[in-house]
């Protein structure tokens, strides 16, 4: 379809304005530049006005999901114990996000990452990935090269040459998995999800959706988060945590939506969770006990809060003219999750 391919360029636009924020300072994606593609046409906003607007949004975006996915790697859940705490997390509609290299670098990645995206952009991630192998797995890289194996589908898989899941290098390296699938059809995500090597219904899970299910038709996001929900059924605890637009109806909201129409990539789902409390009912409707969301104003304060000292380095990155605009931004921007335990 002809908007799929304005959908992944969202992506592309993701990559270059993490790697722009990295660049300034915002927050560290040493990464993100390795996916970006280069050219000043393509950096959406770059050199303008609006170009501190957009880098203090990704500022709360990104730290806003850092938080998130440190939280539940240090959280201790039910099941786990001194001897096997490990934890998966799938990520929808990952595109060329970084987090698994972030945590890999810390030393912490989870026994299984799985990255779920189209086939187009799994192929490329894992082109870059191996192309640069040394950049993303440091001294690893040897470990690596098998750890990228392609199967006919189009997914990359790990293979760990024989080592065993109780072996950690087999955990942080070979626990890597792109996974080329449509998140409209359910049945084959699904399907391929419980067929991946490694992957564990059993232990604690973390289901990520960032800027992904607003351009699914809203029967498509809710049996995404349904999906998710069924397969973390049996484990001790399991969350997924959305990022995504809301409040499309006002006159920010129609401007925003426009926009992306223009583009070529309507955002199709905000319909099914416009506000706040729909996006927490959305969750408890589709099978998780307990569901928040909160717009990025109120994220943006909470980390102010939590970590004022960044937060005022932030603010002194660049000037803002615009701070009205800033806030009706943030406020058409939620974090959104579901908890099951
Ligand atoms: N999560 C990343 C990328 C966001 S861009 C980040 O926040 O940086 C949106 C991503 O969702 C793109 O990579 C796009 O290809 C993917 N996507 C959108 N619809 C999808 C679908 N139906 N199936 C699989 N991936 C999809």
């Amino acid at each position: 379809r002809p908007t799929d391919a304005a959908v992944r360029l969202t992506n592309d636009e993701a990559s270059v304005a993490k790697a722009r924020c990295h660049e300034l300072g915002y927050f560290d994606d040493p990464l993100a530049a390795a996916f970006a593609p280069r050219g000043p046409a393509k950096r959406g906003g770059g050199g303008t006005h609006h170009e501190p607007l957009i880098n203090r949004g990704y500022y709360a975006r990104v730290r806003a999901m850092r938080a998130m996915i440190d939280a539940f790697m240090d959280a201790s859940l039910p099941g786990d114990d001194d001897e096997d705490d490990d934890r998966d997390i799938v990520s929808l509609g990952a595109g060329f996000d970084t987090s698994y290299f972030r945590l890999l670098a810390a030393g912490r990645a989870p026994g299984l990452f799985v990255e779920v995206d189209y086939g187009e952009v799994a192929r490329k991630k894992a082109e870059i990935v191996r192309a640069r192998r040394e950049r993303f797995f440091g001294d690893r890289e040897d470990e690596m090269t098998n750890a990228l194996v392609n199967l006919a589908d189009g997914s990359y898989h790990g293979d760990g040459g024989g080592g065993d899941d109780d072996d950690a290098s087999f955990r942080d390296v070979f626990g890597y998995r792109l996974l080329s699938a449509d998140l409209r059809d359910v049945a084959t995500l699904e399907r391929k999800l419980l067929d991946l090597p490694g992957y564990d219904a059993e232990i604690p899970t973390l289901f990520l959706a960032e800027c992904c299910l607003a351009y699914v038709e809203p029967e498509e996001a809710a049996a995404v988060i349904a999906l998710a929900a069924r397969l973390s059924s049996s484990a001790p605890a399991a969350a997924f945590v959305l990022y995504d637009p809301i409040g499309p109806d006002d006159a920010f909201g129609v401007q925003m939506g426009l926009n992306l129409r223009a583009r070529g990539c309507p955002l199709r789902g905000v319909a099914g969770a416009p506000t706040l409390e729909a996006q927490r009912e959305r969750f408890q409707a589709r099978g998780w006990a307990r569901a928040g969301a909160m717009d990025m104003n109120d994220a943006c304060d909470r980390l102010a809060r939590r970590d004022a000292s960044d937060h005022l380095r932030m603010t002194r990155l660049e000037m803002l003219d615009e701070v009205e605009e800033f806030r009706m931004m943030l406020a058409h921007y939620c974090v959104a999750w579901g908890v099951n335990e």
